[in-house]
């Protein structure tokens, strides 16, 4: 979930992106593709000078790859049926949670986790906070005020 070329300043920050706690099963074509493209978007950002607030996860289960549909790999690790990832953009390191109003752009994407999506855009698959949140039942973002919340995780990014 958070890749190792994004954790790069250390061996031990580096070596913590390989717990299987890190890990979950996405198809090579969703991993390689709008999923890789939304990750060197927020390589970009950070570089740019933006401090960002991730959080991301699998949904459901029932992936499709190479070897067909699967919900379990050896019975035991779950194949989601989709991935997701919420990006919050901050205009400068420190500001922490005082820093997000209602005109911080937010990420929220939802791609499914299937063959042939190799060449989408992540954009094809933007959704908003809002929605995750009722698939997933977390309340992201709960450290912000609640009106805040509700203007940004209503808002999809453009
Ligand atoms: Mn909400
Ligand atoms: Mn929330």
């Amino acid at each position: 979930m958070t890749r190792s070329g994004d954790r790069t300043a250390n061996t031990t920050d580096n070596c913590a992106t390989f717990f299987l706690t890190n890990i979950v099963p996405q198809t090579q074509e969703q991993n390689e593709g709008p999923w890789l493209e939304l990750e060197n978007l927020s390589k970009e950002l950070a570089q740019s000078g933006k401090e960002l607030y991730i959080v991301a996860g699998p949904l459901g289960e029932g992936g499709t790859g190479l070897k067909g549909a699967m919900t379990r790999i050896k019975d035991k690790i779950t194949v989601s049926e989709s991935t997701w990832k919420i990006v919050v953009i901050l205009d400068k390191p420190g500001l922490g949670v005082k820093g997000v109003t209602t005109k911080t752009r937010v990420i929220a994407v939802r791609m499914p986790n299937t063959l042939g999506i190799q060449s989408d855009s992540y954009k094809k698959y933007l959704t908003t906070v809002d929605e995750l949140e009722k698939l997933t039942g977390y309340d992201f973002l709960s450290d912000v005020p609640v009106g805040v919340q509700a203007v940004i995780e209503a808002k999809k990014d453009s």
